[in-house]
């Protein structure tokens, strides 16, 4: 597919390549041969534990099956990429975004400020309403200059609705109406954008929780999910901040954006081996359709092509 394609086309030419040239001088199983592979793998970002072990759990597979071409190398590298991807997580975990059964689907989204937060709202608002469903928007994040008016912008172009407040209003205001306008106009979806001032990390966690107490209150299985928002270009950095969020709120799923930003898209792998969160959506563009759901078959396989 096209736009995945395009996007992963840095990650492809540096990991991808590096892979492919590895595997087209495989002759037989070498501690050379797993060497570079560790440090390809550590280049792409994958994280120091994750390029240890997959490398640790090839070496036994490959000779288990006792792999002599490339090509056989190739697919037991595929497939314990994407089992170790698997295995981090939990069996009742998915990549789907968990609905409500009925009445409203509250989404929250979290982030620094920066890593693409109003950007994949807007994404996310317009695939939603494509679907066909009713969704509007809050615009919690009353504390930076613009914020509101940026995701005003996006709800145009997705055409749909939203609330807001005033600026330095308080943000756990512009919640509780967005919730009881979502129940009494019988949206489906109402997605939340928040503050990322991590500048003052106690009281961003403060307005986060008590925002999250409100919409309980209000819908009493919401909110459905909480995704975290994290730019992709900034590698480890990503990790460092989805630790902080994960100590003070419950993640439920990640969204990785700027991947077409990126070579080092091995941070996916990374991401859910150190976290144990799912990465749900990928951006790869800044236009509205520059969004994807995350399928790691899809994204491993991609790396070969
Ligand atoms: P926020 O501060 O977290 O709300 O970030 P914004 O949504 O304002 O995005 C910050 C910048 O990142 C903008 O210039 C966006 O166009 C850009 N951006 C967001 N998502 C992506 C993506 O998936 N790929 C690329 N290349 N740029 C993105």
């Amino acid at each position: 597919e096209q736009l995945y394609d395009q996007g992963l086309a840095k990650t492809r030419h540096t990991f991808g390549e590096r892979l492919n040239a590895l595997l087209a001088n495989f002759r037989h199983v070498d501690e050379s041969f797993f060497d570079d592979l560790e440090e390809t793998l550590i280049g792409a970002d994958v994280g120091f534990d994750m390029a240890v072990k997959l490398s640790d759990e090839l070496r036994d597979e490959v000779k288990l099956q006792n792999a002599k071409k490339s090509a056989d190398v190739q697919n037991v590298i595929v497939e314990k990429m994407v089992e170790i991807y698997d295995q981090a997580g939990s069996q009742e975990e998915s990549n789907a975004l968990n609905f409500a059964k009925e009445g409203p689907t509250v989404i929250l989204f979290v982030g620094v400020n920066g890593v693409g937060k109003t950007t994949t709202i807007g994404k996310m608002a317009n695939r939603y309403h494509q679907a066909g469903k009713k969704v509007l928007l809050a615009a919690a994040d009353t504390f930076r200059a613009g914020a509101t008016e940026q995701l005003d912008v996006w709800a145009k172009r997705a055409d749909v609705d939203i609330v807001t407040g005033k600026p330095q209003s308080d943000p756990a205001a512009v919640v509780f109406d967005a919730v009881q306008k979502a129940k009494r106009d019988d949206y489906d979806i109402l997605f939340v954008d928040t503050a990322g001032r991590l500048q003052n990390k106690v009281n961003l966690m403060n307005e986060l929780a008590k925002m999250k107490r409100i919409i309980t209150r209000e819908i009493p299985t919401a909110p459905h999910e909480v995704l975290l928002v994290l730019d992709a270009t900034t590698g480890q950095n990503a990790l460092t901040q989805a630790k902080l969020f994960k100590e003070s709120t419950d993640v439920t799923g990640i969204v990785l954006t700027k991947l077409d930003g990126t070579a080092r898209g091995g941070i996916v792998l990374a991401i859910r081996n150190e976290l144990h969160v799912p990465v749900k959506f990928i951006g790869l563009g800044e236009q509205i359709g520059d969004l994807r759901p995350f399928d790691p078959n899809e994204f491993v396989y991609g790396l070969f092509k």
